[in-house]
C-alpha cells in the first residue's frame, strides 16, 4: 500500500464512521484538481532538458488551496496526491482557513547549478500561474526547497500580477517571510511531543529522543526539544547517522551540516544506518525525513513508546495496525507537523494586511493552536475510543464535510 492508499483508507474509515453519503466521500477522496507539467530549461551547458512537475489542489472548502513544493527524484503524482490530501486535514485540524494542495518537480537538486535551479523554480511558477494566486492556491517549501525557492516564485508571479507577497509562504523575512516559520514546524512538533508525552505519563525532561532527518523539521525538532529538556540521542541524514546516548551535541551537528549541507562524519557517539538508527531504543521516535518509514518489515524492530510523525506518511497502514497492537502511540502527521503551515498562515495574513508581528507572538500563536489541535484529536479519540490518527481524521473529515455542505456544490 502507498501513501495514497494509506490516506484514502483513513478517509474511507472516518467517513464511515461518520456516516458521510457515497458521494461526499466520493467528492473528499478525489483531487479537485492535478496539473502535469513539463518543465523545459537551458542548462548551464547550453542543452535542453525536460523536468517533470505537478500540482494538485485535493481540496478548498475551508480556504485557498496550500501547501508545500518538493524537489525529489521520485516524485510521482501518487505521492503528490497523498500529501495534497493530507493538507486538506491538517489546515481542517488547526483550524486554519485553507484546503489542500501539493507540489512537486522530479529532480535531484544536487545535479543543478544554483542559475538551473533558479531557471527551473521561475519556469515551473510560469507553467502553474494559472491555478495559483493568493486566494487560489499558495504553494511552500517542503524538501530540498527553501526561502530562495519561495523568493524566486514570488519574483516571477509578481513580474505578472505586480507586487504579491501573498503567493507563497516560507519566504525570506527581508522578502515578507514571518518571523518564526523556518522553526515553525519542529516547534510544533517539539509542542505536539510535549502535550503528547503528558498524556501518555513520559516525563519529557531527560526523554531519550531519536529524530531521523536533520533538515529544516529535523533540526528545529532537535534544538526545540533540547530547549524543552528532552535529550536528543540520535539523529541522521540521508548520509547516516549518530547515536550517542549521553546525548548529541547539537552545536556541533548544525555546525557540521552549515558546513557541508550534511552530517555525515560527525565524530559524537556511535555512527549507524538509518535503518539502525530507527531500531534505537528511545522515548520519542520522530521521523522527519521522507514516508513509508515504518513498514510492516521494520515496525517489529521499533523500541519506542511515542512515535511523533514530523515527516508525511511516514507510517503505512500495515505498520500503524503493529504499531497500534504493540501500544506504542503515535502523534499522526496531520496534526504533528501542522506547525508550518500554520505560521505559513500567519505569515499570509501579515501579507494581506502588510503589517509584522513580533516572534514573540507568532510563537504563542503557534503554541495555542498545536495544544488546541492536539487535545481536540485526542478528546475525538477518545470519544471513539480509537487512535490519535483515526480522531483526527475524524474531526478534520467532520469539518471539511460541514464547509462542503454548507457551500454547496
Ligand atoms: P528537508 O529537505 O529540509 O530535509 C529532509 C531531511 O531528510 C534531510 O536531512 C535529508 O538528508 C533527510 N533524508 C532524505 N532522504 C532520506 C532517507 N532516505 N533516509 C534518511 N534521511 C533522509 O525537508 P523538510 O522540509 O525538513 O521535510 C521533511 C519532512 O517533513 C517531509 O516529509 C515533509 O513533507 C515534512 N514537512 C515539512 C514541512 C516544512 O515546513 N518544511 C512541514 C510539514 C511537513
Amino acid at each position: 500500500m502507498n501513501a495514497l492508499d494509506t490516506v484514502n483508507r483513513y478517509i474511507i474509515e472516518a467517513a464511515t464512521t461518520l456516516k458521510l453519503d457515497d458521494g461526499l466521500m466520493s467528492f473528499l477522496l478525489t483531487p479537485d484538481r492535478q496539473l502535469r507539467v513539463e518543465i523545459p530549461i537551458i542548462r548551464d551547458n547550453g542543452k535542453l532538458q525536460v523536468f517533470i512537475g505537478y500540482r494538485i489542489q485535493h481540496n478548498d472548502s475551508r480556504g485557498p488551496f496550500k501547501g508545500g513544493l518538493r524537489y525529489h527524484p521520485e516524485v510521482t503524482d501518487s505521492e503528490v496526491s497523498a500529501l495534497a490530501s493530507l493538507m486538506t486535514w491538517k489546515t481542517a485540524i488547526v483550524d486554519i482557513p485553507f484546503g489542500g494542495a501539493k507540489g512537486g518537480i522530479q529532480v535531484d537538486t544536487k545535479t543543478l547549478s544554483l542559475l538551473e535551479l533558479e531557471r527551473l523554480t521561475r519556469r515551473f511558477t510560469d507553467v502553474i500561474d494559472p491555478i495559483i494566486g493568493p486566494n487560489i492556491d499558495i504553494p511552500a517549501p517542503d524538501v530540498a526547497t527553501n526561502e530562495q525557492t519561495m523568493a524566486w516564485i514570488m519574483d516571477q508571479y509578481s513580474r505578472r500580477h505586480g507586487y504579491t507577497p501573498a503567493i507563497v509562504t516560507g519566504k525570506p523575512i527581508s522578502l515578507g517571510g514571518s518571523e518564526g516559520r523556518g522553526a515553525a514546524t519542529g516547534l510544533g512538533v517539539a509542542f505536539a511531543t510535549r502535550e503528547a508525552c503528558q498524556s501518555f505519563g513520559i516525563d519529557l525532561k531527560g526523554a531519550r529522543v531519536v529524530i531521523q532527518g536533520f533538515g529544516k523539521v529535523g533540526t528545529h525538532t532537535a534544538i526545540s526539544l533540547r530547549d524543552m529538556g528532552a535529550k536528543i540521542i540520535g539523529i541522521s541524514d540521508v548520509s547516516g547517522g549518530v547515536v550517542n546516548t549521553r546525548g548529541i551535541d547539537l552545536a556541533e551537528a548544525l555546525r557540521l551540516q552549515a558546513a557541508t549541507g550534511s552530517i555525515h562524519g560527525l565524530q559524537d557517539g556511535q555512527s549507524v544506518s538509518n535503518a539502525e538508527l530507527l531500531a534505537t531504543e528511545c522515548d520519542v521516535l520522530i521521523p522527519a525525513a521522507l514516508e513509508d518509514v515504518f513498514t510492516e518489515q521494520n515496525a517489529d524492530t521499533i523500541k519506542t513508546k511515542l512515535i511523533v510523525e514530523g515527516a508525511n506518511a511516514p507510517t503505512t497502514f500495515e505498520a500503524d495496525h503493529i504499531f497500534q497492537q504493540r501500544g506504542i502511540h503515535i502523534v499522526p502527521d496531520i496534526l504533528a507537523n501542522a506547525g508550518g503551515v500554520t505560521v505559513s498562515y500567519f505569515e499570509w495574513v501579515q501579507n494581506l494586511q502588510q503589517f509584522r508581528w513580533e516572534l514573540s507572538e507568532v510563537n504563542q500563536r503557534l503554541e495555542r493552536r498545536m495544544v488546541q489541535g492536539y487535545h481536540a484529536i485526542k478528546a475525538k479519540a477518545e470519544e471513539h475510543r480509537t487512535t490519535l490518527r483515526r480522531g483526527a481524521f475524524l474531526l478534520a473529515l467532520d469539518r471539511v464535510a460541514e464547509a462542503t455542505r454548507l457551500r454547496g456544490f
